[in-house]
């Protein structure tokens, strides 16, 4: 169940394949804490909690470490401001999987395609991002389909690896909504690659996960591959 990484060039930007939903139904809350859902083992234990006032401290320790003047007219407040951004980018939003029974009986990928999105390295506290490709195979239910980027945007909000959150994204929408397979694909660039270190500037990650008929049926990991671009710039992905 590894995600497969390669360094690559960015693709275009693309499309979204969608489908109508029928009645709504909504599953349980993924969760209405601070800690996002936690689905791989071997991921970190939960956060304890923010403490917002250790944090600005402990930024204005950080600063003075750095030889800063953390009395100066532009600095007084930073302290505050970093420990809030942090706060914010680490909090999850909750969110409702909604659900609809698929009526129709469609049986064919659904792709959202290049949705952004960006999180914390939990190496360098700096932000990677890029944009993601969020495909399922429908089962007897079918997902609404702005619920696919809540779901990487919940996800996302923690400290972070990319390998660790592609497979939890494709774990919490298996989970969720058994569907016949998952595919996730991530491109990131990593902040702590460009700015710093090698300083490679524009260079991409790409981490794939595939559950279910994805993973397993070489034609339906091709097509979901073909679709999301893979295919086009000779990238392989093994599985
Ligand atoms: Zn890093």
């Amino acid at each position: 169940m590894a995600a497969t990484t390669l360094a690559t060039e960015a693709p275009g930007l693309r499309g979204l394949t969608r489908m109508a939903p029928a009645a709504p139904m909504t599953i349980a809350p993924v969760t209405t804490t601070a800690a996002p859902v936690t689905t791989t083992p071997g991921a970190p234990a939960r956060p304890r909690g923010i403490d917002l006032v250790r944090a600005r401290a402990a930024v204005a320790d950080l600063l003075e470490a750095l030889g800063r003047d953390t009395t100066s007219e532009h600095l007084a407040e930073t302290p505050r401001r970093v420990a809030g951004a942090l706060a914010e980018m680490l909090t999850p939003r909750p969110f409702e999987l909604t659900t609809f029974p698929n009526d129709e009986g469609y049986d064919e990928l659904v792709l959202v395609r290049d949705v952004p999105f960006h999180s914390l390295c939990e190496h360098h506290l700096l932000p990677f991002h890029g944009v993601a490709h969020l495909a399922y195979l429908p089962g007897e239910r079918i997902v609404g389909l702005s619920k696919l980027a809540r779901a990487l945007e919940h996800l996302s909000r923690d400290l972070q690896v990319q390998e660790r959150l592609t497979q939890q994204v494709a774990d919490l929408l298996q989970q969720r909504l058994r569907p016949r397979g998952v595919g996730v694909v991530l491109e990131a660039e990593h902040l702590c690659m460009s700015l710093r270190g090698v300083a490679v500037t524009g260079s991409r990650t790409v981490t794939s996960a595939l559950r279910g008929t994805l993973r397993e049926d070489p034609r339906s990991r091709a097509e979901f591959l073909a679709l999301v671009g893979v295919g086009s710039t000779g990238r392989s992905y093994p599985s």
